[in-house]
């Protein structure tokens, strides 16, 4: 597919993917596409959620190296699931391991050292779903040890709406861009990584503070959603481009979030972007794999 770009990238990193045990996938899979924001937010099949479908997507798209991020509610079962997404990971050498936690855990230390042992480039934290403040104290005094373990953190950004919400859930939870930006300036060593180009269901003008901010942005499922809540296309992409064009270009990273957006169609966006000369040649290179590679020190050529 990408023969018919006349720029080729080099390789391509995508930063940001998902694997569900099989016990749950195809049902939790479903049931998300069955929501309306999967709608709203344009949301498109891509792999099925197992490392083998994400395995045949990279055969074909040419994925050099695709993360596999975890997503777990529950405290009790981070280790279970760390330990099912490293044994996976072990499946392909394209596949790069992640681990989450939680900052209440209380084996902190141990499975922080576990993460290292086992070469986790990375630690993703939904603070909706596991039910923290990203900047209470103990959070910070968790991430002060992350920063020392040397692992940058991935933030999921959705301000989930108030209606899929239930009574636990509360409003400071959501890692907005104000939240991020004010952890970044608590604890500048942090290597802070804004998925969904720094929010889903956020405006616009909030995700502007975080353009030239020194936090990374991960681009999954925002090429549409930075329109937010009229949802005009045009405006969006206008926005994107705008978000491209102004943030500290090391710090533009590739994603697709499958199984919730397809590879192959997240891929032709960004090669279109350079083909209509929204993007040059360089920022596609950077977005789509160096700026990823220097990052986790992937050590790509
Ligand atoms: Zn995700």
């Amino acid at each position: 597919m990408i023969d018919s770009y006349d720029v080729k990238p080099k390789h391509i990193i995508d930063a940001h993917t998902h694997i569900f045990e099989e016990e749950y996938r195809e049902r939790y899979i479903e049931e998300t596409f069955s929501i309306d924001f999967s709608i709203i937010l344009n949301f498109k099949r891509g792999a099925d959620g197992t490392l083998d479908g994400l395995s045949k997507s990279a055969d074909v798209n040419n994925i050099t190296k695709y993360f596999i991020l975890p997503v777990v509610k529950d405290p009790r079962k981070i280790e279970h699931i760390n330990d099912y997404y490293y044994r996976e990971s072990k499946k392909d050498q394209r596949a790069v391991f992640c681990g989450t936690l939680h900052p209440d855990h209380p084996r902190l230390d141990a499975i922080l050292a576990d993460l290292k042992l086992k070469k986790a480039k990375m630690i993703k934290l939904h603070s909706v779903f596991q039910r923290f403040n990203i900047t209470a104290r103990q959070s910070l005094k968790f991430f002060e040890k992350v920063v020392k373990a040397d692992l940058p953190v991935i933030f999921d950004t959705s301000r989930i709406p108030p209606k899929y919400l239930t009574n636990a859930d509360r409003p400071e939870y959501y890692a907005n861009p104000s939240k991020l930006l004010k952890l970044h300036e608590i604890l500048p060593e942090l290597k802070i990584i804004a998925a969904h180009g720094g929010g889903l269901f956020i405006y616009d003008y909030e995700r502007r503070n975080l353009i030239d901010s020194g936090i990374y942005i991960e681009l999954s499922s925002s090429y549409y959603n930075c329109d937010w809540p009229k949802n005009d296309y045009d405006v969006s992409l206008e926005n994107f481009t705008y978000m491209l064009n102004n943030h500290n270009q090391d710090k533009l990273l590739f994603g697709t979030d499958s199984p919730w957006q397809d590879q192959k169609a997240d891929i032709e966006k960004f090669l279109k972007l350079q083909e209509t000369g929204k993007i040059t040649k360089e920022q596609l290179e950077n977005i789509l794999w160096k700026n990823a590679n220097s990052l986790f020190g992937l050590g790509l050529k």
